[in-house]
């Protein structure tokens, strides 16, 4: 799989692993799937018959070994070791079946993710080839992935959360094409040498590759990278790869949007862009008081609470600054870790705290909005004064985007980017621990397992307080500088 994002990927994964350094939104996606995959063993093995080969500790060879023992017990095998044909895999589920008097195997690939990808479908067509070459008779071959129609009956009870794609056919057609990767990667992997090959948009697809900052440290230092562009579609980035531009400076005018030409005038001239007038008239209407306001949700592949569905958004913490014309800068937060869920709780206390009169200014409108509509949705009661809090939102961050640049921000106008641009020297690369949506995430994940000591829920606590808070003090200082009033 490293191979067909980049053969330079396959050699580092086999010769220098320690290299790797996985972004925050992998780490995310890799506790959800392991969340999924101890889910799997419990619906996969209902006789709790099963075994897990643990090839952490085993080691990969003996991983392999101790498959080849256990497939005469015929009893669900997870994480089951499988060598053939030139190549080793490792498949989530083996599951022993019968058809007639035959003694076949079912294996399935488990997946987190709502929709099967391309890329896991030629993970399965591995795991089929090296299971075929390995010698396993094989009745199916199948993608299981997250339902999001299911809904939790609590309990415990997670039937009908799996969805089972049976994909027998396309994956045992594609053996030759498998057969033709196989052989690449074991050239790939026999090089003394680093296949050199220029980091690109490739590095960040299907995910993003965790040798990106060793490959880029080993390249030439450009001025200005061409991957500052913001929001390059698909054309754009064919006509660049086929002219090896990877200067700014190279790229024609005419091809860029008015957005793009900003970015790559003022990082080329290194100026500040800002339209002060064009901000202030933006703002001029929004009446007092002014409310800063920002959430954090956290989506579950496996719900925790009944009555809920996969991958649905519960916010659970928000921070909420206040400007009420000369009155000091007022700040109150919601964070509830208790493991209940959230969402009532959220809704009653914003609704407790939040003015019914004012400007509520947001960073991305329609992700709060969106979570304002779901939990009207939810509580009837609640409706209407969600809902006005919702229609008296205004986005700063369209506001941002079409007033201001500066260099630093790297074509990017995440509050993280803008903030450290301003004046007040704040910047979430201070904040201790948690620094950004995906870290907040894992963080409330943990703070409400049972089983976390009490001091390390309230670290996250804090942890979690900060960087909400830093969010919203830092809408206060844009909306500042927009303004004229800083
Ligand atoms: S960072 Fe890019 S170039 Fe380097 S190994 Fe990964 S995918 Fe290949």
């Amino acid at each position: 799989m490293a191979l067909r994002q980049c053969p330079r990927r396959l050699w580092l994964e086999v010769h220098r692993p320690a290299l790797r350094e996985e972004a925050p939104a992998s780490r995310v996606r890799f506790a959800i799937g392991d969340m999924v995959g101890v889910l799997a063993r419990d619906l996969y093995d209902p006789d709790e018959n099963g075994v897990l080969i643990d090839v952490d500790t085993l080691g990969p060879e003996a991983g392999v070994a101790r498959t080849q023992d256990l497939l005469d017990r015929r009893v669900p095998l997870f994480e089951a070791g499988l060598e053939g044909g030139g190549a080793r895999a490792f498949v989530d589920v083996l599951r022993p079946v019968r058809r007639g008097s035959q003694r076949l195997w079912e294996l399935i690939e488990v997946k987190s993710s709502a929709t099967p990808k391309l890329s896991q479908r030629d993970d399965l067509a591995i795991q089929c080839y090296v299971a075929t070459a390995a010698g396993l008779p094989l009745a199916a071959i199948k993608l299981a992935h997250i339902d999001t129609r299911f809904v939790y009956r609590g309990q415990d009870d997670y039937r009908g959360l799996l969805r089972e794609l049976d994909l027998s056919v396309e994956v045992r057609a594609r053996h030759d094409e498998v057969a033709q990767w196989v052989s690449e990667g074991q050239s790939v992997v026999a090089q003394e040498q680093e296949p050199r090959r220029p980091t690109g948009w490739h590095c960040r697809t299907p995910n993003p590759c965790p040798f990106l900052r060793h490959c880029r440290a080993g390249e030439p230092a450009l001025a200005h990278s061409v991957q500052l562009l913001p929001r390059l579609h698909a054309g754009q980035r064919r006509a660049i790869e086929a002219q090896g531009w990877r200067e700014l400076a190279e790229l024609p005018d005419a091809q860029l949007t008015p957005l793009q030409l900003r970015v790559k005038q003022h990082t080329l001239a290194g100026t500040v862009y800002f339209d002060r007038e064009g901000a202030a008239e933006d703002l001029r209407a929004c009446a007092a008081p002014w409310q800063f306001l920002d959430f954090e949700v956290v989506q579950l592949a496996v719900p925790q609470w009944a009555g809920t569905h996969p991958y649905q958004m519960f916010p659970f913490q928000f921070s909420l600054h206040v400007i009420d014309h000369d009155a000091p800068l007022a700040h109150v937060d919601h964070l509830d870790l208790s493991g209940a869920e959230p969402a009532r709780s959220f809704a009653e206390r914003l609704l407790e705290v939040c003015p019914t009169r004012g400007t509520v200014f947001v960073w991305n409108v329609e992700f709060e909005q969106a979570r304002l509509r779901e939990l009207a949705e939810r509580f009837a009661d609640l409706r209407t004064a969600l809902l006005a809090i919702s229609d008296r939102m205004v986005d700063l961050l369209r506001i941002t985007e079409a007033r201001y640049y500066h260099p630093a921000q790297r074509g990017s106008w995440k509050l993280k980017r803008v903030l450290p641009t301003l004046p007040g020297a704040l910047d979430h690369a201070d904040l201790d621990g948690v620094q950004d949506g995906h870290a907040a995430m894992l963080a409330y994940i943990e703070a409400i397992q049972p089983d976390t000591p009490d001091e390390r829920r309230e670290r996250i606590g804090r942890e979690l307080r900060d960087y909400c808070r830093l969010d919203t003090l830092a809408l206060v200082q844009v909306w500042r500088m927009l303004s004229g009033s800083a």
